[in-house]
């Protein structure tokens, strides 16, 4: 790992992926947007879906506002995610084709004791108990904007996205 740079640290699902919209075309979509889990989602959902992970879309403008950041900032990307080891293949892949920032790939249920390990200097995260985690160990968090994290902040949308209320990457142009 490069560390005369900072680093930012980059969750996965539903920040940069669309993973819910995949997951919402095998179950049907959440009965409550307002909480962060599908009831339906059972052990094994993953494995035995994979092409959630595969298909998901990345959020419009995602990758050109990742790419302009870690330049304007002069940091390095660590994506964290809690996808299982199975799926780190299919992630880099996903990374690769979709334009994504190089950048290590570390997969863990601990995200934040990784990213305190790592030092990093800002965290980009939208799972309302990764939030909580990251903020208590003294990270300062960015918020992609979904229906069940809007008590936390600050929020944003990614610039494609069809709302523009959030801030901070609106104001990057897509490329
Ligand atoms: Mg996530």
């Amino acid at each position: 790992m490069r560390r005369w740079k900072k680093l930012i640290y980059v969750d996965i699902c539903n920040t940069i992926a669309d993973v819910n919209a995949e997951i919402e075309k095998i179950l049907g979509p959440r009965p409550v947007p307002e909480e962060y889990f599908h009831p339906l989602v059972t052990d094994g959902f993953f494995l035995k879906h994979p092409e959630v992970f595969i298909d998901a879309a990345p959020f419009p403008g995602a990758a050109q506002s990742l790419h302009r950041l870690i330049k304007d900032l002069n940091s390095d990307i660590v994506y964290i995610s809690a996808r299982p080891e199975w799926a780190k293949k299919i992630t880099i892949s996903w990374l690769k084709e979709n334009g994504f920032p190089d950048g290590d790939l570390i997969l863990s249920t601990d995200k934040a004791a990784v990213a305190k390990d790592l030092y990093v200097s800002m965290a980009i995260e939208d799972a309302p108990f990764e939030i909580e985690k990251l903020k208590a160990a003294g990270i300062q968090v960015i918020v992609k904007s979904q229906p069940y994290n809007k008590k936390y902040g600050p929020r944003f949308l990614w610039p494609g996205e069809k709302q523009r209320s959030g801030r901070f990457f609106c104001s990057y142009e897509v490329k």
